[in-house]
């Protein structure tokens, strides 16, 4: 219990740690490039929030897609609507900067509503992020049809409902009026500075140790979340300092969270690709599997077939295709006396002793209880006659102490060769034919090679 508190400690250390990093270089970074800012000003704001729209875009859908994967997952569902109502919002913010591109233009700028578009956006966001964490929690309790709808229809109630507001806030609307910044001197109100900004501030440390508490930072996924968290609350403390809209902390503000979200971008590929390499790697492992066989890991029967008819069909005189088949002499005896799992052990050590023994185009495969067999491309009879001595003189030669015990005594091995020189052949008819040749060899006294005739 200590242990796992220490290591949790050391996980929320490094956390604050790597977001102190991550300020310290951003805040470095920004004053160097501060002096470009005055001249650049007319075109960052706008281009930033763009840029913003279009991550923040990314990462609705991204989200929507991970839920689509899984519908257990119910609270990225809220991330992806607090990402896409921000995408919203944040196309309502381009509105109040016309002719941005235009810098000789004398176009007026709303500020006071793109405030209130961003304090509404803050909120949302924060809203459905400290909802989302809540919702995590019931991942593992099978939500009934109802609760699902209600849960879904709240969200998207409660999103539809943000966005309605901050229309009726601004300027669009003169239903409800809002000021947070005065247009004609640029001047922050009180009511921003001393109230609203505040509210955001305790809003987003809300949804910090929300997170921090229920996820604890169980993976990358969380991590990121908690620190866009932490980057509102840096980008709304720098907004605290400055009582000008076209203050440097606006700027600043702006693409200290443009970076961060570009950062919680590259998490969630780091995300998917990982998920990529897990069921890749899984799906390797079930393909391997599907065509070994379990105990002795060499190739199945299905698969030896299949590659013996494929082989098949390019064969020719020239091109030879050999099948050797063996069986073990007196297995059962084995069995008998020493019982199935010492079986096994001696199927196992002749299963390494075939691959060992093999090129590595060939294949080795077990096709029965006791049942070998080797599948020689472009090898003609005389030479698989070689293959088949040495393998058969190696395991005569061993006993109980050159295997340390693998082999409770010398086991012998009678194997049968036949070689296809055209396709006509089939793959049964080559195992056939070489069983026949293994059966002469068992008939005329075992532990022998016999070449079909
Ligand atoms: P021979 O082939 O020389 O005529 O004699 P044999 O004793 O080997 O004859 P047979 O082919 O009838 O016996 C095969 C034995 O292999 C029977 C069965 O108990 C054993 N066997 C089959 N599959 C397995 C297995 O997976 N593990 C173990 N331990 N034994 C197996
Ligand atoms: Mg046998
Ligand atoms: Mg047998």
């Amino acid at each position: 219990m200590i242990l796992i508190n220490r290591h949790m400690g050391n996980r929320y250390v490094s956390f604050f740690f790597a977001c102190l990093v991550f300020f310290g270089l951003f805040h470095a970074f920004y004053s160097k490039i501060a002096v470009f800012v005055p001249a650049l000003s007319p075109f960052l704001f706008p281009t930033l929030t763009i840029f913003l729209l279009v991550f923040h875009l990314f990462i609705a859908f991204f989200m929507a897609m991970k839920y689509w994967c899984d519908k257990d997952r119910v609270f990225l569902l809220a991330i992806a609507f607090a990402f896409a109502g921000s995408a919203i919002l944040l196309a309502g913010t381009m509105s109040n900067f016309p002719g941005w591109l235009n810098p000789y233009g004398t176009h007026r700028i709303n500020y006071n509503d793109a405030m209130i578009f961003f304090m509404m956006r803050n909120i949302m966001m924060a809203c459905l992020f400290i909802l989302a964490t809540v919702l995590f929690t019931l991942r593992h309790y099978p939500l009934t049809r109802l609760m699902y709808k209600f849960i879904i229809c709240g969200i998207f109630i409660f999103t539809a409902t943000m966005i309605t507001l901050t229309w009726l806030w601004s300027s669009h609307s003169s239903l409800l009026s809002l000021d947070l910044v005065n247009n004609e001197s640029r001047q922050m109100t009180v009511l921003w500075s001393q109230v609203v900004n505040i509210i955001l501030i305790v809003l987003w440390i809300t949804a910090l140790i929300t997170m921090l508490a229920i996820t604890r930072l169980r993976n990358l996924f969380w991590v990121s979340g908690s620190f866009l968290c932490v980057c509102y609350v840096i980008t709304l403390a720098t907004l605290l300092s400055s009582d000008h809209v076209e203050g440097f902390a606006w700027y600043h503000s702006r693409l200290f969270e443009t970076t961060a979200t570009l950062l919680i971008i590259f998490a969630l590929l780091h995300d998917v690709f990982s998920l990529y390499r897990v069921s890749h790697l899984k799906y390797q492992q079930s393909y391997q599997n599907s065509i070994r066989d379990a105990l002795t890991r060499l190739y199945n029967r299905s698969y030896f077939y299949e590659s013996l008819s494929h082989s098949l069909s390019t064969t020719s005189a020239s091109k030879p295709v050999s099948v050797i088949v063996s069986d073990l002499d007196r297995f059962k005896r084995i069995n008998d006396t020493y019982g199935h799992l010492q079986g096994d052990k001696v199927l196992q050590f002749v299963a390494n002793l075939l691959m060992d023994s093999v090129r590595p185009q060939d294949i080795a495969a077990r096709i029965g209880g006791e049942e070998f067999v080797l599948l020689l491309p472009n090898t003609p009879s005389e030479a698989a006659k070689q293959v088949a001595e040495r393998i058969r003189l190696t395991l005569s030669s061993f006993d109980r102490d050159t295997t340390h015990g693998e082999l409770p005594e010398p086991i012998t091995i009678s194997m049968g060769i036949y070689t296809a020189q055209s396709p006509t052949v089939t793959a049964e008819e080559c195992v056939e034919r070489a069983d026949k040749a293994m059966y002469e060899a068992k008939a005329t006294g075992r532990n022998r090679v016999v070449v079909f005739k």
